[in-house]
Order: structure tokens, then sequence, then C-alpha cells
């Protein structure tokens, strides 16, 4: 038929949000505050309660309450949601993401130059 554009489905979903996601941070204050580690916190809460994938979002919120968000550092955080991803990775069956890489995925591009 014609090109026309149509809904996400659960992977093109799931794909654009972790980019989003992880994006936020690799770019999350190196020192932040203590309200905006607060809000950071409420952000993955109020983001697990309304992401749009039913399942998804269950077992994201089941996650998070076993392991908090963790926001008082960039590292931290970048490394929090690393880890929370490949909890999700594990369940589908792919493949496990090296989380001392992720500032290079997201935010400085790979040490070789590929993304140069
Ligand atoms: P994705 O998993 O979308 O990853 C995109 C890119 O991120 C990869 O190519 C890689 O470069 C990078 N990456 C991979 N792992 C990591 C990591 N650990 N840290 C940093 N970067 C990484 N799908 C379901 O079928 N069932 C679910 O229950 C489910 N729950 C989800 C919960 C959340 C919160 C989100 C955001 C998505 C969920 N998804 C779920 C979607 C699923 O995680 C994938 O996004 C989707 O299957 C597409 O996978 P993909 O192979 O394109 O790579």
């Amino acid at each position: 038929l014609e090109d026309k554009e149509c809904p996400l489905d659960k992977e093109e979903l799931g794909k654009s949000t972790w980019g989003f996601l992880h994006t936020m941070a690799s770019y999350y204050p190196e020192k932040p505050t203590k309200s905006e580690a607060e809000k950071m916190v409420q952000f993955f809460n109020i983001f697990s309660q309304f992401y749009p994938c039913e399942p998804c979002a269950l077992d994201f919120q089941d996650d998070i309450k076993k392991n908090p968000p963790k926001t008082k550092t960039r590292e931290e955080l970048a490394k929090w949601l690393c880890d929370r991803h490949n909890t999700v990775n594990k369940k589908l069956g792919k493949p496990m993401f090296d989380c001392s890489k992720v500032h290079e995925r997201w935010k400085d591009g790979w040490l070789d130059g590929s993304c140069d």
C-alpha cells in the first residue's frame, strides 16, 4: 500500500524509549542538586505508571520497587538504568550490554571513532 506511518509496535516503542532514557541519563548533571535528584526519582516512578505497554510497565514497576532509582550522580543513574535495561534484555533473551560503555553508546560515541 502507501507509505503511511503507523502506530509504534512494542519493539519500536521500546527502542525509541530506551534511546531517550539512556540519553537523558548520560546528560543528567554530574552533581545534581537535591531537588534534581528527587525529581529524577519521581520521573521514573511516574514513567513506570504510564509507559504504554502494560506487561512492560507492570514488570518495570516491580523491578524499580526492588531496585529504586539511583540519582545522586550521573554515573550512578547511567549505571542503574543500564542494569534495568539488562534485566529486560535477560527476560527477552537478548544479549547483555557492557555498562562501562554506556556513555560511549549514548553520549560520546565509540572510542574507535566510528561515530565521528
Ligand atoms: P533495545 O533493547 O530496544 O535496545 C536499543 C539499543 O540500546 C541497543 O541496540 C543497544 O545499543 C542499546 N542497549 C542494549 N542494552 C542496553 C543497556 N543495558 N544499557 C544501555 N544501552 C543498551 N519488550 C517486551 O517484549 N516485553 C517487556 O516486558 C518489555 N519491557 C520493557 C520495559 C521498558 C521500560 C522499555 C523501555 C522497553 C521494554 N520492552 C519490552 C521493549 C524491549 O526492551 C526492546 O526495546 C524491544 O524488544 C526492541 O529491542 P531492540 O533489540 O531493538 O533493542
